[in-house]
This record gives C-alpha cells, structure tokens and sequence, in this order.
C-alpha cells in the first residue's frame, strides 16, 4: 500500500516537474474562484450595512417628528390623538411591530397608547426597570433577536417645555425584511459565483490543452535539433569526399588531354567548387543554429584583408571583364575573427561581382572614421528593389526577377553574412538602387591602439 502511494507520489511529481504548467493551472483553479468569493461576500457586506444605515436614519427621523408633537398632546391628556400617531405611524411604517408609550407620574409608569390597545393602562413589571432606566437616559437603540428575528428596540424620551421627561415612546421594529432581501442576495449571489466557477473550470480544461502544446513544443524542439544535428553531420560526411575529389582532380596533369577533356575538367573543377561552397554554407548554417560557431576574435587589419579578397577575385572580375578597385588606408584595425571577416568580403564580393553585368565595375573601400571602422561593397549591378532588399537578410530568400534567374545561388551567403557580422558586434545595411547599383556596408568599432 505504501509503495503504491510512494510510487503514484514519485510519477506525479514526475509529471509536475517536466510540466511546470500544470501547478499554473492548479494555482488558477483555487485562486480565481475564490477571489471571487471573497469579492462577492465583501460586496454583499457593504450592501448589507448601507440598507441598515438608511433603515436607521428613517426610524430617527420617525421618531423626531413623534417626539416634537406628542409631548403637546401628552401635556393636554389629548391621548386620543397619541393613539392615532402612534397608529398612523405603524401603517407608513410596516416594519413597526410593536409600538408604546409610557408615562411615569407618582411614582408609578403606565402605558398611555399602544398598537397592543390591551396594553394600555396596564404596565409590564417585568420590564419597568427598563422604563426607569431610559426615563432618565435619552434616545437609544439595541438589537435584539426574538425567537430568532432581528429586532431594532427604540427608546426616546418625550420632554414637556421646561425639558422634564414626561413619557418614553418605545418600539421595536423589525429587521426580518432586510434580513431577508440578505438572505436572498447571498443565495444568488452564489448562484452567479456556481455559475462563474463553472466555466472558469471549463475555461480551466481548455487551458489543460496548453501543456498539450507545451509537450508538442518541446517534441518539436527535440526533432529539430534532430535535424540540424543530421543536416551538420551529413555535411560533415560530404566534406571529407569532396575533398578527396578536389585533390585528385589536382593531380590530374592537364598537359596531356584533349581539347574536350580539358573542358570536362573545368566543368567538374566548377562544380565540385560550387558544391564545396554549399556544403560549407549548409555547416555554416547548422552551427550558427546550434550557437556552435566558433569566433577567434583578434585584433585584425581590415584594410590588408579586403586587398587581398578583392585581388582573389581577379581571375573571375577578369573572366567577365569587371574591374575590382580596393581604396583601402594603410591599416585599419579591428576586434574580428580573422576567417570570418574574410567569408564577410567573400561574400560580399562575390555577391557584387556575380550580380554585376560584364564590363562594369565593383569598389571595395575601407574608411576610418568616428571610431568605426566600415567596409563598403559597391556594385553598378542590376540592383535591388526597396521591397526586396527589407527581405535581403532572411535565410533563403532570392530574389526572383528576370535578371537573377540564370544566377545560381542558395539564398544563404546574406544571411550568413548578417549573423557573423552581428555576433562579432558590427552592423550590416544595404543601399541600393534598382537597375542602378548596390553598395552593402558594414560597420566595427575600429581596434586603433591608443596613440598616447
Ligand atoms: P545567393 O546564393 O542567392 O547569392 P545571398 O544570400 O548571397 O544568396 O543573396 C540573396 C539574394 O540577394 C540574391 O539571390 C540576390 O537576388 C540578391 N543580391 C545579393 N547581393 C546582390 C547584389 N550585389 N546585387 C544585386 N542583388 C544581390
């Protein structure tokens, strides 16, 4: 037995802890109903006291007016009209239920009107030590309950001229009909409250569904770090072959082909290149996801680097008759990962050169200024419109115009390009004017050695 709950105790903190969510719901379960709970009781509370209070205030006012003509009347044994106060008084009032005034004379009390007309003359000896006691006080009034019925008894003196007291009017006046418009209000006010938690609890179910998607979330999280895993490795796997391949092909003596050999040679040299380059993109792409990406950062020289890309290019620009100009200071220093900047220019150029039309120009330049060092592509290519350039950065975007359709590419080299800028702490943008030209700058705090 006490392994059985020892091991439904260890499952369900199981369930708790891998779904957090869950106490969440169980918090919202109890608090939500009774918050209302005791909002609604607060609420009634406060009704409750204000129908009292008015309820007070009238009987007051009652009185006043009784006291300020019965003391004439009692002086002039005018009881008759007494009576019919004290008549009239109970049948605007209904909640009077007993209504009397006695008067003290020699020593002795005896009741001159009341509603109970039998009671007139006679006095109750049980009480007349309460009829003492409020002869010499002045208005008052207590709560009593009689067989279970809330009463308001109220005493007021009744004062002749000189200020004796002559009389005492009493009464009591029932509270039964407040008591119960209460009685009411609470039963339905827990019929709204029933009703609210009823579909707060549905609403409750509903939000059970959300550890269903939080399970499914954290499901599809595990599958796709399953596929980046899978897409890294078998990048990785592809690799090693292609640079087996490229090596061999190295080997090749190109001296004894043929013409038509030759050319074979050159398409397969193009593709494995093309192939390589995307094989290195895909890892690119697997490790920046998995925050895998590795950054050396150094102190580098930008200006030596971006030379040195721009002259690599010199065999394609020259291919297409594009002429790549390098206007670069001597040095111009920053905190980069050496490799990674070259990739930026790489891409960049590449990019530049690959959208421009033969026999035009491409511009790297390298400033210094403001405490940034910035690097600027500048292309007379075909240019990128305002719409598409808000996409440029996203993974896998191409743009798809006429121009660009025989252009190959993956739509990553961009992409890649703005996370290694951003993670290095640089900033990238683009300008570019549709059929004009595009320039792509980036921007790093310059690294310049403090000159004092
Ligand atoms: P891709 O492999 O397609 O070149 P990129 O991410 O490098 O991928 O570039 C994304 C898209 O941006 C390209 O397909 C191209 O349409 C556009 N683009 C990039 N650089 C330029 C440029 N210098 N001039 C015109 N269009 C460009």
């Amino acid at each position: 037995m006490f392994e059985f709950f020892k091991k439904s105790a260890v499952r369900g903190f199981g369930v708790i802890k891998n779904n957090p969510q869950i106490l969440y719901t169980i918090f919202l379960l109890i608090a939500i109903p009774f918050a209302f709970l005791i909002s609604g009781q607060e609420f009634l509370n406060t009704a409750r006291e204000n129908q009292e209070r008015i309820e007070q205030e009238r009987i007051g006012l009652m009185y006043d007016v009784f006291v300020r003509y019965a003391d004439e009347k009692i002086a002039s044994s005018d009881m008759a009209s007494v009576q019919d106060m004290i008549e009239y008084l109970a049948g605007e009032n209904p909640s009077i239920e007993a209504f009397k005034v006695v008067s003290y004379a020699n020593s002795a009390f005896m009741v001159i009107a009341s509603l109970d007309r039998q009671e007139i003359g006679s006095i109750d000896k049980a009480n007349a030590g309460r009829y003492q006691s409020a002869m010499l006080g002045s208005f008052f009034a207590f709560q009593e309950y009689i067989s279970g019925e809330r009463y308001w008894r109220v005493v007021k003196p009744i004062t002749d001229r000189a200020g004796n007291i002559t009389a005492v009017a009493f009464s009591d006046i029932s509270m039964a009909h407040i008591d119960d418009r209460a009685a009411q209000n609470i039963t339905h006010a827990y019929f709204v409250m029933a009703g609210i938690i009823f579909i707060i609890f549905l609403l409750l179910l509903r939000h059970a569904r959300i550890i269903d998607y939080a399970t499914l979330y954290r499901k599809l999280e595990e599958i796709d770090k399953m596929k980046d895993d899978f897409v890294s490795i078998a990048a990785h796997e592809l690799r090693t072959p292609l640079t087996v391949i490229k090596g061999y092909l190295d080997l090749l003596s190109k001296d004894r082909m043929s013409d038509d050999d030759k050319t074979s040679m050159e398409r397969i040299n193009i593709s494995v290149e093309q192939l390589n380059a995307l094989v290195g993109d895909i890892l690119d792409v697997a490790r920046m996801q998995q925050g895998k990406m590795q950054f050396d950062m150094k102190r580098v020289d930008v200006a030596e680097i971006a030379r040195g890309v721009a002259g690599s290019f010199a065999p394609i620009s020259k291919a297409k008759h594009i002429v790549v100009n390098t206007d670069a200071p001597e040095r111009a220093f920053v905190f980069v990962d050496e490799q990674r900047l070259k990739q930026i220019f790489v891409n960049l150029i590449g990019n530049a050169v690959k959208y421009t039309p033969d026999e035009r120009r491409v511009d790297v330049s390298v400033r210094n200024e403001n405490g940034n060092v910035s690097l600027r592509v500048s292309d007379t290519g075909i240019g990128i419109s305002a719409e598409d350039q808000r996409h440029l950065f996203g993974k896998f975007f191409r743009v798809r115009t006429k121009e660009t359709e025989d252009i190959r590419g993956t739509g990553l080299g961009l992409w890649i390009t703005a996370q290694i800028v951003a993670e290095m702490g640089g900033r990238i943008a683009v300008e570019s004017i549709k059929g004009k030209g595009t320039d792509f700058i980036v921007s790093f705090p310059s690294a310049e050695e403090s000159k004092s």
